[in-house]
């Protein structure tokens, strides 16, 4: 997939823009961008898996106990702040869906991506093959390295050390039939000078990606 083909505009900040879970940088940088901030909706993100459907009525609020937001409501832009997690930014029904979902090996596990899907699948009705799926800039396999608990958990082999949690997801993507995946092949970790990397320096500043 191209970016050109995303039915929705989408951005994911830079370390240059700011921390974006303060609130005076963010407002400045949606009013940048000619968004109203009053309809950001953002999820909790509590490393959890649950995926909540969103209208207008949640416009300018932050969404307890849920790592992942899906909304028909054209209106609306959704968030999702990162630093090292997987941005996911999902389109469905030609534009008429979008979706914003926090994606770390605890969702991962937990069954974040399935959860995401089957709702849009069985409340939405939506198309999963012809899903679109964003996946911003993430610590990658590369510099991702985990203790032998977290291999065995993920069946990694005993001869890697790392994770490889856009691989893991893909695999997930695949077992929906979604082949429209865009993903922005970028490094937190490794490009700790471009964007916030919580493994790399146990920084509280995010990041943000937003789908509109
Ligand atoms: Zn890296």
């Amino acid at each position: 997939m191209s970016k050109e083909t995303f039915p929705h505009k989408h951005f994911t900040t830079t370390k240059t823009a700011g921390d974006m879970k303060d609130k005076a940088v963010r407002t400045a940088f949606l009013y940048s961008l000619g968004l109203n901030p009053i309809n950001l909706v953002v999820a909790k993100q509590i490393h959890g898996n649950n995926v909540r459907i969103v209208n207008i009525s949640s416009k300018d609020s932050i969404v307890g106990d849920c790592d992942g937001l899906i909304t028909a409501d054209k209106e609306l832009v959704l968030g999702i702040y990162t630093a090292d997690c997987i941005p996911l930014l999902v389109s469905a029904e030609n534009g008429e869906l979008k979706a914003a979902v926090h994606v770390g090996w605890r969702g991962l596990y937990g069954g974040i991506i399935e959860n995401t899907f089957e709702l849009l699948k069985d409340k939405f009705c939506a198309d999963l093959k012809k899903t679109k799926v964003y996946i911003g800039p993430h610590i990658r396999s590369c510099c991702y390295e985990i203790s032998n608990e977290m291999k065995s958990r993920f069946g990694i082999k005993p001869n890697s050390s790392k994770l490889d949690l856009s691989g893991i997801l893909c695999n997930k993507l695949n077992k929906f039939e979604i082949t429209d995946v865009f993903d922005i092949k970028l490094c937190t970790f490794h490009m700790e000078n471009l964007f916030f990397s919580y493994r790399h320096s146990k920084c509280v500043e995010r990041i943000i990606s937003i789908i509109v």
